[in-house]
């Protein structure tokens, strides 16, 4: 009789004789999977051991003469049962088949030294409805030595007889004579970077694979303790299509004394890093995909990295896939308003209201129906209040924190993972949660119908249409667009809601070349999803009082009564303090040229003068930026002095893009951020004086044969406005995506009026 059976010998049709566990592992092993190696002590032997030993009989005489209702009696007497299995002598025969095998296990995978295993129960009741009562949950982590290992199996029997087992079998019904048990034998991965893996985003994606990554053993990221890395994939092709990367300051790992579990402070310098190489993530993708192609249904798996291999640990169907319809209707909806911060979209949805913060238990009754949850990180007493949410927002965690799974179980929006939102609000403060995209807005923010165009309607214009992009999140997605790239992407969103750290911290911190990676990244998302059309990244345009709430700002920013008309845009990037921070804003953008996506060009916002250009340029050259003709520099023109010497500019650069929210503020001494102002109706690009300075921008740079675009508010807000700029002689305007199809027409018509032709 064969009381051993290697993972290779078992499939899924095993459980009789290898249990759930052992029978999955089997198949897993069988399809190709990198399983650590094992073998599963089959049913049979613990079948025949209490047979053999005579145990048997003595066991259910116990059980009979049990009352399972009188709880000493219970205790007692199944305590006696398993000590009876633990301290009976195996048969011989089996108990060499099992020393044998681990032997082997030592040989192939330990150079012959004793092999650290786990022995976990393995239970065949699969009809039972809570399989765990049958023993299923006994695992016994880091056996060492022959004689452990039998000990332990012997141990994964008795726990067939606790208490809670045997009580709940006795009361509904199940013979125990017909409960058998499997012990599985499976090599330990010591995990220097562990996670879980979804080959469909949890929230309904299932072109999508999400995966998260920590340092140390998966518990840590199971409990939402410590906020994992999460890799986004796509399948088809298969590629990495975003990052987002975490900083981890300890781990759980593998006690030294090898008993047990241990917390491990982790490196400084490791802290922020990517936890698991591009290539890895790919590996570990494809092993997902033929996971989830063998068992034709999207999985939810666990996995492990040691020593340069990646190991699957668990694999089983995702259970939760029903949200996918409401991300689909939500994905109609746009959401306009001011950014707060950024997270995971862990569970779909969007809602406004008051927020609470969380801080401890003690808190939780400030929670009404319809607030917004804001905590660090949820654990399970805050399920009550959970459920009165209408969305919540945590600072930690990653998808399968506890945050997350409890969001999507009651389909209340969550972002989690935002790293700061605890820092950013104070209760009552009002904020609209969009946890369809992962973004938090202040205040109640305009939710619009997006209007459904008929792209394949749309007219061709000579004049070029340019996207306004702040988010790479939505690269792809605005890149089916027909535009002709992207005229303004706005960096300070990259900063604020990727790195959220100031440039100059991440300087004394020694972190500059992480600080570079983050802001590459982003740039270059955009940069791939519309090449070859060309991208324009505008460097850097916060205020003094926008910059102090990017970590570690404060130390570095000076207090402005004015910060509109204080050190911004230009003026900081040659002002010896701000200058190396510029200078890693440059090497995101030669890394990302260098990369091959040639595509990149920049834009220099609020321009004063033109020895700034000139300063600036040279700094960029040093940085091996010089302009040519693959690589345009812009600058805009949105200070009066601009459209004053529109032609003396133009001697400097390739191009200019008209900032008309700029341009009107400083033309017509409007405050744009006044809301009394406005309401006045005093803020209003279409002014005389605004078109006039306009019109003067777009003459000069055309009597130099320079480029110039217009990347402001005003055709956007006024589509008809387009038709003021094409009859002016603009060569490009770039609109928010909603805006594109109405400016594209009115675009068309004008130039049709005009005579010019598409083609021209
Ligand atoms: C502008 O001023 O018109 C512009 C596009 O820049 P921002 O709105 O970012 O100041
Ligand atoms: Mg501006």
């Amino acid at each position: 009789m064969a009381y051993v059976k290697w993972f290779s010998e078992i499939s899924k049709d095993d459980v009789p004789i290898a249990g759930g566990k052992g029978a999955n592992l089997g198949e897993m092993t069988q399809i190709g999977l990198p399983i650590p190696p094992g073998f599963v002590v089959t049913a049979n032997a613990y079948w025949d051991f209490i047979n053999r030993t005579g145990l048997k009989d003595r066991i259910f005489e116990i059980l009979r003469s049990t009352n399972v209702d009188d709880t000493d009696e219970l205790d007692r007497n199944t305590k006696k049962i398993r000590d009876l299995i633990k301290g009976t002598k195996m048969p011989m025969d089996m108990e060499m088949e099992i020393v044998e095998a681990y032997r082997k296990l030592c040989n192939e995978y330990n150079g012959g030294q004793p092999v650290n295993v786990a022995v976990r129960s393995s239970a065949t009741a699969e009809d039972m409805p809570d399989a765990s009562f049958a023993g299923q949950q006994d695992t016994y982590l880091d056996v060492v030595g022959e004689e452990d290992v039998v000990k332990n199996v012997q141990s994964c029997w008795a726990s067939l007889f606790t208490p809670r087992a045997t009580f709940y079998r006795e009361k509904q019904g199940y013979s125990h004579e017909k409960v058998k048990l499997a012990a599985v034998v499976q090599k330990m991965v010591n995990s220097e970077v562990s996670g879980v893996m979804f080959t469909a985003d949890p929230t309904g994606d299932t072109s999508k694979i999400v995966i998260e990554a920590a340092y140390g053993l998966g518990e840590a990221v199971v409990g939402g303790m410590v906020t994992p890395d999460t890799y986004i994939l796509s399948k088809n092709p298969l590629k990495i299509v975003s990052k987002h990367i975490s900083k981890q300051t300890w781990k759980v790992d593998r006690a030294k004394s090898g008993k047990g579990t241990e917390h491990v402070d982790i490196p400084e310098e490791l802290q922020d890093k990517q936890k698991l190489p591009d290539d890895k993530i790919i590996e570990l993708a494809k092993l997902g995909l033929t996971s989830e192609n063998h068992y034709n249904h999207p999985q939810d798996m666990e996995w492990a990295y040691e020593g340069g291999k990646l190991y699957i640990v668990q694999s089983r169907a995702i259970t939760t896939l029903k949200l996918k319809k409401k991300v689909e209707e939500e994905e109609k909806i746009e959401v306009k308003g001011e950014v707060l911060t950024k997270g995971l979209a862990a569970s779909p949805g969007i809602a406004t209201g008051p927020v609470k913060v969380v801080h401890d238990l003690s808190e939780l009754d400030k929670v009404q129906k319809g607030d917004i949850l804001v905590t660090v990180m949820t654990n399970p007493d805050m399920v009550p209040a959970m459920k009165r949410a209408a969305a919540i927002v945590t600072d930690e965690g990653g998808m399968t924190c506890h945050a997350a799974i409890v969001g999507r179980e009651l389909g209340i929006p969550s972002v989690v993972g935002t790293g700061n939102i605890t820092q950013l609000v104070k209760d009552g403060d009002i904020i609209t949660v969009d946890a369809t995209r992962g973004f938090v807005y202040k205040g109640e923010v305009q939710i619009e119908k997006k209007e459904e165009i008929d792209l394949s309607t749309l007219p061709k214009t000579k004049t070029h249409i340019y996207l306004n992009l702040g988010i790479p999140d939505m690269a792809e997605k605005y890149a089916k667009l027909p535009v002709d790239g992207v005229g303004l992407m706005r960096e300070e969103f990259i900063v604020a809601t990727y790195i959220k750290k100031h440039p100059l911290k991440a300087i004394e911190e020694g972190k500059e070349q992480e600080w570079i990676d983050k802001l590459a990244d982003g740039v270059a998302r955009v940069c791939k999803a519309f090449y070859p059309r060309p991208v324009v990244l505008r460097f850097s345009d916060f205020k003094t009082n926008e910059y102090r709430d990017l970590e570690g700002g404060n130390k570095y920013e000076p207090q402005e009564d004015n910060p509109m008309l204080g050190w911004r845009g230009c003026s900081r990037y040659y002002s010896p303090k701000y200058e190396p921070a510029f200078r890693l804003e440059l090497r995101a953008i030669k890394k990302v040229r260098d990369s091959g996506l040639d595509n990149l060009w920049v834009m220099l916002p609020f321009v004063r003068k033109q020895e700034e250009v000139k300063n600036i340029l040279k700094i960029m050259e040093e940085e091996g930026l010089k302009r040519s003709d693959n690589f345009k520099v812009w600058i805009m023109a949105e200070v009066p002095s601009v459209a004053l010497l529109s032609e003396e500019f133009a001697e400097l650069v390739d191009g200019f893009s008209i900032g008309s929210n700029d341009l009107t503020q400083l033309v017509l001494g409007v405050d744009r951020d006044s809301e009394m102002l406005g309401r006045m109706g005093l803020f209003d690009e279409r002014d005389p004086a605004v078109k006039k300075a306009i019109s003067m921008i777009i003459h000069g740079a055309r009597s130099k044969g320079r480029t110039v675009s217009l990347c402001g508010q005003a055709p956007s807000n006024y589509p008809e406005f387009a038709k003021f700029l094409v009859e002016q002689g603009i060569t490009s305007i770039s609109v928010n995506p909603d805006a594109f199809a109405k400016v594209k027409k009115v675009v068309a018509e004008t130039e049709k009026e005009l005579g010019i032709s598409p083609d021209q």
